[in-house]
């Protein structure tokens, strides 16, 4: 007789017609990247007011890139067997496809098609004056304005040209007073509708609208699986799975293999 939970959801996820999955910065955390809340998370350091909104970028992008600078590191990291697990399973036909709220590409990394990025991705930077697009491994090479980790790309066409003004680069990401791109809500809503299994991992489902897809599928009589750390606020899963994602996910992987 199987009740162990792990059990539990891989029955479940097996008998589901449309599973998806949502996740956050917790999957990636096991492939070094610092989540969000966690006791020795980015924010423990850094004021979200003050480092990830539109105004303060805005007011004061030198502040904001020193922050981005410290995390450059990250930038090489490698997706983990949480992110793998996942591929695995969309490519097995068992997962639909894959929210996410992180904007680091390890999900693709690891080989999985259908991601959706609901709050960008750190690949590409635009310029806030004329809105020139740059890949990340250019902005990587640029030289520094003098005494900051603020790259330079030159003269903005935005602001006179000339090079009366410099560009100033803004990270493809969705900052907290920023909109969600349309194309990844009207991509979303494509992976929600209809689903009726959401597995939700690493993510606390603090940030909205991110955190009202597992009640979406819920009202469509869908279920909820966790897999977290720490437990998700008023989530209410069937089914909580409470460790790391790079254990779990592949446990789970390899029951739904036999
Ligand atoms: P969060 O920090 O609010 O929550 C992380 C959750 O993951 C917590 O519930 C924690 O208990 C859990 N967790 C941590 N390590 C885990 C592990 N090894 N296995 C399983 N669970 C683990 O992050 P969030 O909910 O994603 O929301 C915050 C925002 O953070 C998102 O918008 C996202 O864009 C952004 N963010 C992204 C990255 C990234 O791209 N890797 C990193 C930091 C923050």
């Amino acid at each position: 007789m199987k009740h162990q939970p792990i059990d539990i959801a891989a029955q479940i996820i097996s008998e589901s017609e449309k599973p998806i999955a949502l996740t956050g910065a917790g999957v990636s955390t096991e492939s070094g990247i610092p989540d969000f809340r966690s006791a020795e998370g980015l924010w423990s350091r850094y004021n979200p007011a003050e480092y990830a909104t539109l105004g303060a970028f805005v007011r004061d992008p030198v502040k904001v890139w020193n922050m981005l600078a410290e995390l450059e590191a990250l930038l090489d990291a490698q997706p983990n067997a949480g992110h793998h697990a996942l591929a695995e399973l969309e490519r097995r036909g068992v997962l639909r496809g894959i929210v996410t709220q992180n904007i680091d590409g390890l999900h693709q990394a690891a080989g999985s098609g259908n991601v959706v990025e609901f709050h960008g991705s750190n690949r590409t930077f635009t310029c806030l004056g004329c809105g020139r697009r740059y890949p990340r491994d250019r902005v990587r090479a640029m030289p520094r304005r003098a005494g900051t980790r603020m790259p330079e790309p030159g003269p903005c066409a935005g602001r006179g040209g000339g090079g009366s003004a410099r560009c100033v680069l803004k990270p493809d990401v969705v900052f907290f007073d920023e909109m969600i791109p349309p194309a990844a809500v009207e991509a979303s809503d494509g992976m929600v509708r209809g689903a009726d299994l959401i597995l939700v991992v690493g993510t606390s489902c603090e940030v909205y609208p991110a955190a009202d897809i597992p009640a979406r599928v819920r009202s469509q009589g869908g279920k909820v699986i966790e897999i977290n750390l720490e437990p998700a606020e008023g989530l209410r899963p069937d089914v909580l799975l409470r460790g790391k994602s790079a254990e779990l996910l592949p446990a789970l992987a390899a029951r739904l293999r036999n």
